[in-house]
């Protein structure tokens, strides 16, 4: 039997990667505007100021001081060594790592310490099967929604499921190249940042973290809508709702299956292949 291949979902391609077990969406401005400007302006300082190992401390130091330091949760560390690794900025990564320091490794002035920073694999390597991880990532190609997405194991699992049982079988992760497919499943995954129903309350955007833990997963009480618990409710957990009354979830589970429903119709029209 051929091995599968191992499929890398920190550093997935050349347009993006993901940082969220090293305190990325930690910030409490944890914007794409806010973060592009942290990790740019990091990234420079780092390149400027680190020429070996006795630089790092005045590095750190002078990151504490000078980023806004204010956490969405003081128990996950935001690593200041978190940057932008490739010249066009599209994919974060460890500024510490040997390829970024001509083979040098200086993960061991961090937080974690090298092993625990080498060896990390979040739960998403576990809990995502093969077939939807290449298929998340010929849908995603943007590191902020990338890594937002990849780390919430419902989210992704519960659409996958869903257009499966529509269409009647697991798509093939090579449909999700084709423009059409894949601009379909995109807007599915883009509700993890324009979802009309997210609680600004909730004040989490990430689901799980460095030590594999779930922060915060509060539940939605139907109950005290009147109404039954809703057959999308792990995808609503997963976009942090929070509905007011029955009529907003009934809007929530129709706006949900208007993308399951786009999917199903495209899906049997073959389109062009990107
Ligand atoms: S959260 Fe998972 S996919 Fe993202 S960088 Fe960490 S281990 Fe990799
Ligand atoms: S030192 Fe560890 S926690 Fe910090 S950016 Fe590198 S891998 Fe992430």
């Amino acid at each position: 039997m051929k091995e599968e291949k191992f499929i890398h979902l920190c550093q997935p391609d050349s347009c993006k990667s993901c940082g969220a077990c090293c305190g990325l969406y930690n910030y409490v401005n944890s914007t794409k505007a806010a973060l592009t400007h942290r990790l740019k302006h990091r990234t420079e300082q780092f390149r400027r100021l680190v020429k070996g190992p006795g630089d790092l401390q005045a590095f750190s130091e002078m990151i504490k001081k000078t980023e806004d330091q204010v956490k969405r949760y003081d128990v996950i560390y935001c690593c200041e060594y978190l940057g932008f690794i490739d010249q066009e900025q599209k994919k974060v990564g460890c500024l510490l790592h040997p390829l970024q320091n001509k083979g040098v490794d200086l993960r061991d002035v961090s937080f974690y310490g090298r092993e625990l920073c080498d060896g990390h694999f979040c739960p998403s390597y576990h809990y995502i099967s093969n077939e939807e991880k290449r298929a998340l990532i010929n849908v995603i190609d943007d590191w902020y929604l990338y890594g937002l997405c990849v780390t919430d194991i419902d989210l992704v699992k519960e659409y996958f499921r869903l257009i499966s049982e529509g269409v009647h079988e697991m798509p093939s992760a090579n449909r999700f190249k084709e423009t059409v497919l894949k601009d379909i499943a995109l807007k599915f995954f883009s509700l993890k940042t324009i979802w009309p129903y997210r609680s600004e309350d909730v004040n989490r955007l990430g689901k799980y973290y460095f030590d594999g833990s779930l922060y915060m997963i509060s539940h939605i009480d139907y109950e005290a809508m009147d109404c039954e618990k809703s057959r999308f409710d792990k995808i609503f957990v997963s976009l942090t709702s929070d509905f007011k009354n029955k009529n907003e979830v009934k809007n929530g589970e129709d706006l949900i299956q208007t993308h399951i429903n786009a999917f199903m119709d495209a899906y049997h029209n073959r389109s062009d292949i990107a």
